[in-house]
């Protein structure tokens, strides 16, 4: 087998597939083409598989859970069809990607696949936010962080372009990327390092909420706090989004501009909250959206002793609607656009994911719906954090940039 497959390059490529299907490679997947001009062959994806044995991954993954949850173990490993063929196909990889999701549990499983991957070169997509690994304290995460031959990347595109590069060494098969990739790490240990720039004490323990009407620009501004400060995240938005990817029904109200239930926010919320550690800094993009949920949420905080800081974001309500009919969401990195070019080509300018509209700012009737319930129920919890004397209004009509020195400048003080 090791001659036939000589000059050639075999990627193995690993993602999550039962939990969110929105993450994985299947729907935005930009290595399929990428890959076939550079000669690269994908072995071993779960998709493939599950694909040529004609069944969804929506289908596999609750069915394996059913059988498990039943103690049908029997059945369960007839109809297993991942683990024992992606084994295999690990040991002819000259190399894998890998995409681990960002709650992936890791125990005793990782370290029986650890076993098998050991040696393989791995290039771990630990997503535009670095959510992947900040998120994930698993024993999986620790030892793709320490292992010799693992390289950090932010993105797909970042793996395809790290490929090209250096597509001569690829060629030369596993052993010669191993060596590149730990000449790379002895040359520079601190490559998979992923620095905060203006990380500062003085934002231990805030918790930071971000309001403002659809389209002021409330997650450029919180995923700016994350990525160049370091702030945890919370968007309850982009947590019903993920949920959504796995619950038709959910997603189809969330798309007719439907507010979730706020024992689902408040559930989402409390688990972020309670996995912070007392110095981690929070910002909270677009929550609560109400009155009730304000006063909630104070009461919850002040248990933690955080005191929130609520900074609104105005914009006009005529650049509010504008904007929200040419905004593109990246289904892979989350950056939003309210882009003319963007728009057209349907291409993430910055990560090469697919970026689309929401359903809910495609209806006109979802949008009344969404400017009516912000005028009557966010502007009513304004006001009471306004009665707390913790609100700075920022005018939001300008670049991401002012905007964001501003930011930075209240949470200074
Ligand atoms: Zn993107």
């Amino acid at each position: 087998m090791y001659t036939r497959d000589q000059g050639k390059i075999f990627c193995y490529r690993s993602g999550p597939i039962e939990r969110y299907p929105a993450d994985s490679f299947q729907k935005h997947n930009i290595f399929d083409k990428a890959f076939e001009e550079l000669g690269v062959t994908i072995i071993g994806d779960t998709f493939e598989i599950l694909r040529s044995h004609g069944i969804s991954q929506e289908a596999y993954g609750p069915m394996l859970k059913l059988l498990r949850n039943q103690g049908r173990f029997y059945e369960y490993c007839n109809e297993e069809l991942l683990l024992v063929p992606s084994l295999r196909s690990v040991r002819r990889a000259t190399f894998i990607v890998i995409k681990p999701s960002r709650e992936a549990s890791g125990g005793t499983t990782s370290e029986t696949v650890q076993a098998r991957l050991r040696g393989v070169p791995m290039l771990v997509i630990i997503g535009a936010h670095g959510e992947n690994l900040c998120a994930n304290d698993s024993t999986f995460m620790i030892r793709m962080l320490t292992d010799r031959f693992v390289l950090v990347f932010d993105t797909e595109k970042d793996v395809i372009d790290f490929v090209r590069k250096h597509i001569r060494v690829f060629r030369q098969g596993r052993a010669a990327v191993r060596k590149l990739i730990s000449d790379m790490k002895r040359a520079n240990p601190y490559i998979n390092d992923r620095p905060r720039p203006l990380y500062d004490a003085c934002f231990n323990g805030k918790t930071v909420i971000i309001l403002g009407m659809p389209g002021a620009g409330k997650s450029d501004q919180t995923r700016m706090l994350q990525d160049r400060v370091g702030f945890a995240y919370f968007g309850s938005g982009y947590e019903l989004r993920r949920l959504g990817t796995k619950m038709p029904p959910l997603r189809k109200r969330l798309g007719r501009g439907k507010l979730a239930p706020e024992m689902l926010i408040n559930k989402f919320f409390a688990d972020h909250i309670l996995r912070l550690e007392p110095f981690e800094p929070i910002v909270i993009d677009g929550s609560p959206k109400k009155l009730g949920e304000a006063k909630l949420l104070v009461d919850f905080l002040e248990y933690f002793e955080r005191i929130p800081e609520v900074i609104v974001l105005d914009i006009p309500e005529e650049a509010a609607r504008r904007r929200m009919t040419l905004r593109r969401n990246c289904s892979a990195c989350e950056k939003s656009f309210a882009d003319e070019a963007v728009k057209e080509s349907g291409i993430c300018p910055l990560c090469g994911g697919a970026v689309s509209g929401r359903p809910e700012n495609e209806s006109r009737v979802a949008i009344e719906e969404i400017f009516s319930w912000y005028h009557t129920h966010v502007e009513a919890a304004i006001k009471f954090f306004e009665e707390q004397g913790v609100v700075t209004h920022i005018n939001g009509e300008r670049g991401k940039e002012e905007v964001f020195g501003d930011i930075l400048s209240v949470l200074r003080k």
